[in-house]
Order: structure tokens, then sequence, then C-alpha cells
């Protein structure tokens, strides 16, 4: 048997509740008013907003649709828009729970009294699957959805639809929504902290990477020049081995290509191909790669001006190569202090606008670049350091010129090093 329920806000009934037959009969009306009132109760409190819909409309389009041998109700719909179209204007919300008027941003429940069609405005496709769902007489369907409120605010929700057993004779359908936003927005958090994590270990192991690569790399350059030296003897004699020389200097060919492949592969490593290359704020780069040097910086007392200009056009790339370049850049500002020992050691930080491009320098007031070493500065292998590899600057101009742009270093004229690269802007 089905009783006459009250609505979830206690207001006159609007629907019947089917109830086992059996324990209705017998209950006296008071027991039922109880019960009546934990219900009511039991929605309300419910930490879901939750609404009761009508969708009785649809049971002889089904039918019909069946008759007719529809089975894949997907497809059908996919190929009639009117359906859908009819279906979220027939079925309609015939209750909602005090969290539904709250979640909807709406001045009262009777707001809520309508077509479903305004619960799917955000979620079309989502409609689409509860349709299915309903016609493949399934008994639950879940999903997160985007959910527009009355209010005009975009939330995810997690959408739960309890459908009714057939064969129950009232088609009373529950929906119920979780706001899971805040959720999401943590996870989606956590995931950024993860990737930065991940992004700073990449950033650190560049330095430990290349020195392991310098064991490799001297293992053919050593070769090079022992079989080099060996083919001058052969040379030199009064007559000439050439047979043995030809062989040596394909043993050299071969440890230079070796060499060579060895550089490609780190170049590769921590050059890689520009990968989908995205607008970024060049500013917020460069203040997110001083992350990993301030304390550093801090430590040392070394005085940091940023002169970040405001308002830069974006420029395209990838985020995490272009904070290796900044990295880079500081960190050799910073052992060029600690080299010259300057007392009152500063790094100044530009960035702004030339041309089209945008532009960010670094300088130091350190002891700068010998003028002979201006034109080789950037060469793989350049160092002047007792334990440099002089890979970094070579990598920061593979990864500048790979963005489109150019990189150069000079000598300020009031002493120190200057570097400075340019990034074509983005269109917007
Ligand atoms: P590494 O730091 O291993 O030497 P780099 O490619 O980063 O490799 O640098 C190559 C060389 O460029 C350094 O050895 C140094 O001579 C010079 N250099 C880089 N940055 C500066 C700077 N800020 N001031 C003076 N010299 C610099």
């Amino acid at each position: 048997m089905a009783i006459f329920a009250p609505d979830f806000a206690g207001r006159p009934p609007t629907g019947y509740l089917p109830l086992d037959s059996s324990t209705a009969d017998v209950r006296p009306r008071r027991s039922l008013r109880e019960s009546e009132k934990r219900y009511r109760n039991l929605i309300h409190n419910l930490p879901w907003a939750l609404v009761q819909v009508d969708s009785t409309a649809m049971l002889p389009i089904f039918d019909d649709l069946r008759c007719a041998g529809v089975s894949d109700i997907t497809s059908y719909l996919a190929a009639n828009p009117a359906l859908m179209f009819h279906s979220r204007n027939v079925v309609r919300v015939t209750d909602a729970n005090r969290q539904a008027v709250e979640l909807f941003g709406a001045d009262g429940a009777n707001r809520l009294i309508a077509p479903v069609d305004y619960l799917f405005a955000a979620s079309p496709d989502t409609a689409k699957r509860v349709i299915a769902a309903h016609f493949d007489r399934r008994r639950n369907h879940s999903e997160i959805m985007k959910l527009l409120t009355f209010d005009g605010r975009l939330r995810d929700v997690q959408l739960s639809v309890t459908y009714p057993t057939p064969p129950e004779p009232l088609d009373v359908t529950l929906l119920t929504f979780e706001d899971v936003t805040e959720r999401l927005r943590t996870e989606a958090q956590l995931r950024q902290v993860r990737e930065d994590y991940s992004r700073a270990t990449r950033i650190a192991t560049l330095g430990e990477l290349t020195s392991s690569i310098a064991h490799e790399v001297n293992q053919p350059l050593s070769a090079i020049t022992m079989n080099a030296e060996t083919s001058l003897r052969w040379l030199s004699r009064t007559e000439p081995d050439l047979a043995k020389v030809r062989q040596l200097v394909d043993r050299i060919a071969d440890s230079a290509r070796l060499a060579s492949q060895i550089v490609q592969r780190i170049r590769t490593m921590v050059a890689p191909q520009l990968p989908d290359p995205v607008a970024l704020d060049l500013n917020a780069v460069v203040e997110e790669a001083l992350l990993f040097v301030r304390h550093d910086i801090e430590m040392r007392a070394i005085s940091l001006s940023t002169a970040l200009n405001v308002g830069l056009p974006q420029v395209r790339g990838d985020c995490v190569q272009l904070q290796q370049v900044v990295v880079n850049l500081l960190v050799n500002s910073l052992q060029a202090l600690a080299q010259a020992g300057t007392a009152e050691g500063r790094i100044d930080l530009a960035s702004g606008t030339a041309d089209d491009d945008v532009f960010f320098s670094v300088r130091d007031n350190g002891a700068g670049i010998a003028e002979e070493d201006l034109g080789r500065i950037f060469d793989s292998f350049f160092t002047t350091k007792p334990d440099g590899m002089g890979i970094g600057l070579a990598v920061c101009q593979a990864i500048i010129t790979a963005h489109g742009g150019r990189m150069v270093a000079s000598n300020h004229p009031a002493g120190g090093a200057v570097f400075r690269f340019t990034l074509p802007a983005a269109r917007p």
C-alpha cells in the first residue's frame, strides 16, 4: 500500500510514498505520524542536497521505444535530440530538501519545483546518462557533474540517482547532490604539490646528473688522446705505417661519435624537446625559481633586488625548463660572488619588454667574465671552476633557443656579469 506523505519541508503532501503493506496496515495512526516525522528529520538532516523527481512521463515513452526495437538508448538520444529536450521538460522535480535549496542558492524550495532542465544546465551530457540508466532499468547512477546554481555559481557535485525498482507503480526517483568542489580543489592542490616536488627534484638532480656523466665523457676523450698520440708516433717513423694510422683514426672517429652521443643524451635529458608549450607569466616563473635559491641568498647575506615589470605580455613555453634556466643563472651568480669574495654581494633581477620580446636579466657584482672568455662561455664543457662541468650555460642557451629566444652574456660597466635572455611575447 502507499501512504500519503508530507513533503520534505513538512508542507502539504505532494506525492505518495510506497510502504510495505503488511506493516503499514497494522500500525496505529500515531506510529505512522512518528514515522513521517522521522522521515522528514532524516531527509532534512541528510548532509546532501536531495530532490525528488517524478519521471512517470518517461515510462510510456520508454515502452514505445522498446516496442519499436530500440535497445541502445544512448545512440537513440544522440540521433534524436528532440527527445532529450522533451525529457528534460516533462520530468519534474516535485520536492527538495533544505540542503538542496541552499546548494542551488534558491530563495525557497518552490523555486526548485520545476522541470529538471535546470539541474543539468551545466552538464547536459549527465542528463543523457541519467535517462539512459533509467531506460536500462538500472537501480542507481552516480557521477561527478557541474552544477549551475540560481545565483550563477558553478559547483562540482557528486550526483547519485536512485531509481524506483520496477514494478513500483509510482516512478519516484531520488537525486542527491554532494558538493565536492572543495574536495576536488584540495585534490588538485595535492597534485600540484606533487608536481612541484618532482620539478624540484628534476632541477636539483641536474647538478648530480652532469657530474655522473662527466665520467662517461672522459672515457672516449682519453681514448681519442691516446689514439691520436699513437697515430703521430706511427706517422713520424721513417716509413709511416698508413694502414695502422687509418685504423687508429677510425677509432678516434668512433670515440668522438660516442662522446657526441653522450653530450646529446645530456642535452635531451635536461633540455628535452619543448613539450606542449603553454602561455606563461615570466615573472611568476622567476618568482617560483627564486624559491630554490632564496635560502642560499639569505644565508650569504646577499642583497637581492627584483625589478620585475608588472603587466608583462605572456610568453609561450615550458615552465620547468625556463625555471632551470633562471635557477642556473642565479646559482652561477652566487658562485661568482663566493669566488670573488665580494664583501657586499648583490644580485639584481630585472624583467621587461624590448620590442616584441620579453626579457629577463641577472646581474651580479662578482668579478665578471674575462674578456677572452666572453665568446666561448656558452660552449659545452667550458668552465673556469675547479669542479665545474661547463654544462649549465650550454643547457640554458639550448633551452632559450628552443623557446625561440636569445641569450647573451656581458660585463656591466660598473663591474660584474650580466646574463640576459629574451623570449618572443605570446600572441594574445
Ligand atoms: P660551470 O658553472 O660548471 O662552470 P656554466 O656553463 O654554468 O658551468 O658556466 C661556465 C662558465 O661561465 C663558468 O665556469 C664561469 O667561468 C662563467 N660564468 C658563468 N656565470 C658567471 C657569472 N655570473 N660571473 C662570472 N662568470 C660566470
